[in-house]
């Protein structure tokens, strides 16, 4: 192939793509709809579904997730401390597929830039005030969507 022909081809490429609609956008102007199912850098835990069973951090191969609980009234436990190091986190989902309860989503929001690491640190009650959307990434497993749940875990007095 003469260099005059291949020169032709690429510029025949170029002009392609130059009428082409882009599929790029100028992120963070713009941006891209979330994915219902993303696996997103944030979580969504349900407090009054949780039962303390400790199952996500077993499954948690960082072992970033820290529960400890006590009894009470001889039967239930109540959760004294829930927490996730989103900063070694790698929102792998495996905690969330191990919840038998349905307590704990990936959060949709991506965002989470900070200059310091503490931030990243979710503690029990930064997790419970967080607004963010639970991603519908394994809820497919579960019978319920996370506002039916809620509904329900209201109905049978937060448990
Ligand atoms: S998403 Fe993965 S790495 Fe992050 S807390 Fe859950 S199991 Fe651990
Ligand atoms: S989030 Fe789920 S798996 Fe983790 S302690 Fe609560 S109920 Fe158990």
């Amino acid at each position: 192939m003469s260099a005059g022909v291949g020169i032709l081809k690429g510029l025949s490429v170029t002009m392609r793509h130059l009428f082409r609609k882009p599929v790029t956008v100028q992120y963070p102007e713009e941006k891209l709809p979330i994915p219902a199912r993303i696996r997103g850098t944030s979580f969504k835990w349900y407090a009054e579904l949780c039962t303390g069973c400790s199952m996500c951090a077993r499954a948690c191969p960082h072992g970033v997730i820290k529960i400890e609980t006590h009894s009470a009234d001889g039967a239930s436990r109540v959760i004294d401390k829930y927490e996730i190091d989103t900063g070694l986190c790698m929102f792998c989902g495996l905690c969330v597929e191990a919840c038998p309860f349905g307590a704990l989503f990936l959060g949709k929001r991506i965002e989470n830039s900070t200059y310091c690491r503490d931030d990243l640190y979710l503690t029990k009650e930064r997790l419970m005030a967080d607004d963010v959307e639970a991603s519908e990434y394994y809820q497919s497993a579960v019978p319920h969507h996370p506002r039916e749940r809620e509904v329900m875990s209201a109905a049978r007095g937060g448990r």
